[in-house]
C-alpha cells in the first residue's frame, strides 16, 4: 500500500504512466516510466509525481546537448538552470566572463566553438547525476551541429527511468535515461 503525496493516507490508487508528455522549462518532453499518478478518496488529491524529479532537469540537459541542434540563447540559459549555477559560476566553467554569457543566454546564442565548450562543460558538470546516460569520450568537442528551418521545431525528447546495476559494486538503482538517442 502506497501513500498519499497529500495527505498521507494510505491508498492503492497508484498508477505509473507508461508516458508522459510534458515541458521541462520550455523543452517538450515525453516521460517513460517515469512519472505517478495519484488519486486519493481520503482526501480527494489527484495529480501526478514526477520520479527523481531533481536528476530529471539533468537528463533533459544531457539530451538536449546530444541533439545536434544550435542551440538557442534560451536554451543556454536552461543548461546554466540545468548546473545549478548562476551566471556567474557557470561563465567561470566556460571561461568566459557573465557579460558575454549574458549575451549568448539573452540574444541568439553562441558560436559554433562556444557551442562545443559548452556541451562539453555541461557534460562535464551533469554526467555524475545521469549514470545510466553513457557519452564517449571527446563526443562534444568533435561535435558538429545545424540549425532549424524556420518554422521547425525542436524534436520531443523522450527519456525514460531504468533500472541501473553496478555489478562491481552489487547496486541497482533507477535512473533517468535517454530513450531514443538521435544519430549525431
Ligand atoms: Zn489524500
Amino acid at each position: 500500500m502506497e501513500t498519499c503525496i497529500a495527505c498521507g493516507a494510505p491508498t492503492d490508487k497508484v498508477e505509473l504512466l507508461p508516458t508522459y508528455d510534458a515541458d521541462v522549462i520550455g523543452i517538450p518532453v515525453t516521460l517513460r516510466n517515469g512519472v505517478l499518478h495519484h488519486s486519493c478518496d481520503s482526501c480527494g488529491f489527484d495529480g501526478i509525481e514526477i520520479l527523481d524529479s531533481e536528476n530529471l532537469s539533468a537528463a533533459v540537459a544531457v539530451a538536449r546537448i546530444l541533439l545536434p541542434i544550435v542551440l538557442s540563447g534560451a536554451e543556454i540559459r536552461f543548461l546554466r538552470k540545468a548546473c545549478q549555477m548562476n551566471g556567474k559560476q557557470f561563465a567561470n566553467e566556460l571561461g568566459c566572463d557573465n557579460a558575454t554569457l549574458s549575451r549568448w543566454e539573452n540574444g541568439g546564442g553562441a558560436g559554433e566553438v562556444t557551442e562545443r565548450n559548452i556541451r562539453d562543460t555541461v557534460w562535464s558538470l551533469l554526467y555524475k547525476r545521469v549514470p545510466a546516460i553513457q557519452v564517449e569520450p571527446g563526443h562534444f568537442k568533435r561535435m558538429e551541429t545545424y540549425r532549424l528551418n524556420d518554422g521547425e521545431s525542436l524534436p520531443r525528447l523522450v527519456l525514460e527511468r531504468v533500472r541501473l546495476k553496478d555489478s562491481a559494486r552489487q547496486t541497482k538503482s533507477d535512473e533517468w535515461d535517454i530513450y531514443e538517442r538521435c544519430a549525431a
